[in-house]
């Protein structure tokens, strides 16, 4: 990481320039893809994937407007949170979490969606529980069939909703993929179908409660498929922070 003692002034100007016309451009791709399908701009929130990200570029993020950031590696997350405290802002964990982790990242996170094992969820609530604590939740599916992705099952997705939705201190908020990573958007687009298929199926089960109000997918290449399909938040890193080293 860069730090931030050794950026010139000039540098650091330019920069943020970057990040502000980056957003601002990824928004007008939102918008248009939202208006193509039909459906409004406000019904997709953008998540920053911070990953690698100088938190001192974060906070120009922060500092210019947007409210909904991830990361991936526990510690990052924390170090990042602990550096932003006094900023206003949403964290939400996006990474493979381990349940030995669990405990580092409650600590930070509003909303944890990669939750895709049993005994994460018996780890969390325990937490929870002796924290007197609910938490928002979001459950990652494997939409791509790639084994070296994390993520439950798409058959097992109903199941793990089921027993998920009789514990009390997670409040299970809704779904989240990656999709299969591609060399075009379009072969990202059957992950993003299955996912929205998922929540429909979920919601069908809970016609009171609606569980699944929030489908995160979508990233920097692929924003307008995941929103045409359906996705209310998107996850977007390297279109507005430039490409990881
Ligand atoms: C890095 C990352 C993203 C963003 O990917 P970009 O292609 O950089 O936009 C989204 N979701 C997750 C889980 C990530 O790790």
């Amino acid at each position: 990481m860069i730090t931030l003692a050794r950026i010139l002034p000039k540098k650091m100007e330019k920069r943020k320039e970057e990040i502000i016309q980056n957003i601002t451009d990824i928004k007008g791709r939102i918008k248009k893809a939202c208006l193509a399908a039909n459906r409004s701009p406000e019904s997709v929130k953008l998540l920053l994937a911070t990953k690698t990200v100088d938190p001192q570029y974060i906070r120009i993020a922060i500092e210019s407007g947007e409210t909904l950031i991830g990361e991936n590696k526990v510690q990052e997350f924390v170090s990042k949170a602990e550096s932003l405290s006094d900023l206003m802002y949403t964290r939400h964990f996006i990474g493979h979490l381990q349940t030995n982790k669990i405990k580092e990242v409650m600590k930070y996170a509003q909303n944890i969606q990669t939750m895709d094992s049993w005994p994460l969820v018996e780890a969390l609530d325990k937490r929870l529980t002796t924290e007197g604590r609910v938490m928002d939740i979001m459950v990652q599916v494997n939409t791509s069939f790639e084994s070296s992705k994390f993520g439950l099952s798409p058959d097992m997705v109903l199941v793990f909703i089921k027993k998920i939705m009789e514990i009390k201190t997670l409040n299970l908020v809704g779904l989240m993929t990656i999709g299969l990573f591609a060399d075009t958007a379009e072969q990202a687009r059957p992950s993003y179908v299955l996912l929205k298929e998922l929540g429909d199926k979920i919601n069908a089960e809970y016609p009171g409660i609606l569980p699944i109000r929030e489908l995160s997918m979508g990233m920097s290449g692929d924003l307008e498929v995941a929103i045409e399909e359906g996705a209310t938040m998107i996850r977007v890193g390297s279109a507005i922070f430039g490409n990881r080293l």
